[in-house]
Parts: structure tokens; sequence; C-alpha cells
């Protein structure tokens, strides 16, 4: 049965249907561990009561050579007719017409959100002296900003056009043959962002959510975002959250007991505090550009992409993903790290409300890679650790569950 949504509420059936994209390269390895550990988490925590029909979907080079699309219209509908899917990692066509299959299933699906919790499993080995403090949730806006492609070649007719209009209409004069891309950043596009970011908070009952932004440079776009944020914030949960200002200027630095804390900091201050002070920030709203730095440089920050996961959210559905690339040098051999995949598992159960099943699932990798069993690259850092193949590290998780 499908997963329903009415009024932002999610209605999941126990026998529920979940389409999945298995991913290129290295997708169908990882894709194999991570089925088969939320299949026994499922069938460890529910028992008979609750299980999922996975649905097969096509994407990426699978989809090419069997339907000769990269991203096959069906796909789309069946993601959008299930409310929540999960995908492996897909190969970006080169010179296909077609940026990126990744970049395409979050615009045409609306999927606004893209989330990135980042926090440390021990042992794995960390640049940070005290890991342990990382512990974030990154909600960056998808849809705009300079990575909406809105841009034009260096030389090409085009960009002289826009760069003659700007001198003609606008007093604006660019360097000859300059390259030329646009950055919008909406109130609509930003409010949403921000609005699913306090209600993560408050539903996870998280301390604060940051508005990370470059606004004393960029006015109009960074420097809206700013105040669009805090005006979200006062319109929709004036019951539930404080900002930072109000914070010291009515209760002595002392948060309110259950209020979320608003406050904002410039990116480049951002970068230093997050090393700095990592404990002082739990969820953080930010533009597109923003968004991905800050993303891979947390993941570094508790050991590196091949353990973080990730989802792309937005009001329709939601798709969970591997946050890495295919890793092609590697495929079917059997051997990368499929956390990525199974922590995105986790989440995506978590976003179903099947949050026993998450939290088995976390606990039973930690335990895993806590005991020294591990893929790889996680071998390659850990001296003692036992390195293990990709399906051998799943089935120690499902021996831990
Ligand atoms: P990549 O596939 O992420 O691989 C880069 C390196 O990261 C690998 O060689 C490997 O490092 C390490 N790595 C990646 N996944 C790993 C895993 N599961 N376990 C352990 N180590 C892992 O990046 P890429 O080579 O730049 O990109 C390859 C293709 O993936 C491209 O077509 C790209 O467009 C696509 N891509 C897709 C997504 C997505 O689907 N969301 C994201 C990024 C890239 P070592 O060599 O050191 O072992």
């Amino acid at each position: 049965m499908k997963i329903t949504k009415h009024e932002g509420r999610l209605a999941v059936p126990d026998k529920v249907d979940i389409p999945f994209i298995e991913g290129d390269g290295t997708g169908p390895d990882i894709w194999r561990a991570a089925r088969l550990v939320f299949d026994r988490a499922v069938g460890k925590v529910y028992g008979a009561a609750r299980s999922i029909a996975w649905q097969e979907v096509l994407a990426g080079e699978k989809g090419f050579t069997t339907v000769g699309e990269w991203l096959p219209d069906e796909t789309l509908d069946a993601i959008r007719e299930h409310v929540v899917a999960i995908k492996g990692p897909l190969t970006t066509p080169v010179g296909k017409g077609i940026r990126s299959v990744n970049v395409a299933i979050r615009q045409k699906l609306d999927l606004y959100a893209c989330v990135r919790p980042v926090s440390y499993i021990e042992p794995v080995p960390s640049p940070m002296k005290e890991p342990a403090k990382v512990n974030m949730v990154i909600f960056r806006e998808n849809t705009e900003d300079l990575y909406a492609g809105i841009e034009w070649q260096a030389g090409s007719g085009d960009a002289e056009k826009v760069s003659r209009f700007l001198k003609e209409e606008m007093g604006v004069d660019l360097p000859p043959g300059a390259g030329i891309g646009i950055k919008p950043i909406s109130a609509a596009n930003t409010k949403r962002l921000v609005a699913a970011a306090i209600t993560y908070a408050i539903e996870n009952d998280l301390a604060s959510v940051t508005l990370m932004h470059k606004g004393n440079i960029m006015k109009f776009t960074e420097g809206a975002f700013r105040p669009w944020g805090y005006e979200v914030a006062a319109e929709g949960f004036a019951d539930k959250v404080i900002t930072e200002a109000d914070v010291y200027a009515k209760h002595d630095g002392r948060p309110p007991e259950g209020m979320v804390v608003i406050k904002d900091r410039i990116a480049d201050m951002l970068f230093q505090q997050v090393l700095l002070r990592p404990d002082e920030f739990h969820v953080i709203a930010t533009p597109n550009l923003n968004g991905d730095y800050l993303s891979d440089a947390l993941a570094a920050q508790v050991g590196g992409l091949g353990m973080a996961p990730g989802a792309n959210i937005g009001d329709a559905c939601a798709v969970f993903e591997a946050t890495h690339g295919t890793a092609p040098k590697y495929a079917g051999q059997d051997k990368v790290n499929p956390s990525s995949l199974i922590l995105s598992g986790a989440m995506m159960f978590d976003y179903m409300g099947w949050k026993e099943a998450a939290e088995a699932i976390r606990r039973s990798l930690q335990a895993t890679i806590k005991e020294g069993t591990v893929t790889y690259d996680l071998a390659r850092q850990i001296s003692g650790a036992r390195e293990v193949k990709c399906s051998a590290f799943a089935e120690r998780i499902v021996d831990q569950l």
C-alpha cells in the first residue's frame, strides 16, 4: 500500500510500498547491503506487523540502457505517487543534454530542502579534537541561488546580449567577455526552507536554528534571506521560537525552557564557529551555495562523505539518498562503505514515523564500527580494524540488531 499525505501529515500503512533507485557504479552493491539492513531491522523491531515491498524505478545508466532515458517520467510519477523514495548515487551524463540526474530529480519534484544531519560515530577518525561535539542538521535550499543554472558562457552571443542590457539599461559595466551567472533568492523559497528547518528543530527538541548568509556583501539576495527567515519565524512559530537578540535583551542570555532560539551568522564566520564551538549549532538553514560547501565541510569533521546521510524533501514528496557519488572504479567489487545509504534509510524511517527501526539501524551500525568491523575506507584509517566487504559489513550490522 502507498504512503499518502494530507495537509502536511503522512499516513504510513504497515505494509508499505517504497520505490527505490538502485544507482549506478557501486549503487547496486550498497543498495543490496542497505536493503538487507532495512528489511531485517523492520522485521526485528515490528515482527510481522510491518514490512516493506520495495518497488524498483529506473534512473541514471540503468534507465538509459533499459528504456533509453536518464530520468523516465514514470520514475518521477512513481515517486510523486508513493510520497517517499530512496536512491543510490547516479552518474552525471557528460554532454547528454541533462546537467545532472540528481539535480533534475530535485527540481522536477520541487524537493526544496536538502537535509544533511552530521554527527560523529566513534571511533571514525576525525580532524576535530572533540568530534562528539559535532551534531548538526543542515537545511540547504535546493531550488534557487547561483545553482539555478541561469548562466551564459564567456564570449557567447547571449552573454554579450546580457552584458549590453546591463550597460544600456542598468548602467552596469562588466569586464569585456565575462561569463555571467544570475543569483535569484526569493522570499517564498526562503520562507518555506526556513519553516521546514524550524519545524524540524521543534519536532526533534533541538535548541537553535541558525540562518547562515553572506548578507553583508550580497545585500539583496543573501541579505534578504536573513530578514525573511526571521519573518517566517515570527509569523508561523511565534509561541515556539525566540530570537537570540531577545534572549539577551529579555532573558539574561538564557533561553526560556522549550523555546527554539533563532539566530543568524555570516557565512565565513560560521565556517570558523562550527570548528571552534560546534556545540553551539543545532540546525543551520542556508541558501543553496553556502549549504553545499558547509555540508561537505561538516561531513569532513566527522570522517568524510562515505558516512554522511542525506534527504531531499519537498511539500509533496521526499527522496532519501547516499551523499557520495558512484565511485565507478569500485563498481561490482562488493567493496565500498554502504553507511551513507544505510543512514539515509534510517532518516527515511524517522520521516515515516518508524523511529524504532531508525534507532535500531543507527545503534547497530555504530556498534559494528565501534567493534572495528569496517569497509576498506575506514580500515585504512583505523589501526587494528578488521576490513570486510560491503555485504559482510551489512551482515554484521544485521547480527547486532
Ligand atoms: P565519488 O563517486 O563520490 O567518489 C570519489 C571517491 O570517494 C571514491 O574514489 C572513494 O575514495 C570515495 N568514496 C565514494 N563513495 C564511497 C563509499 N561508499 N565508500 C567508500 N569510499 C567512497 O565522486 P566522483 O568520482 O567525483 O564521482 C563519480 C560519479 O558520481 C560522477 O558521475 C558524479 O557526477 C556522480 N555523483 C553522484 C552523486 C549523487 O548521485 N548524489 C554525488 C556526487 C557525484 P577512494 O578513491 O579514496 O577510495
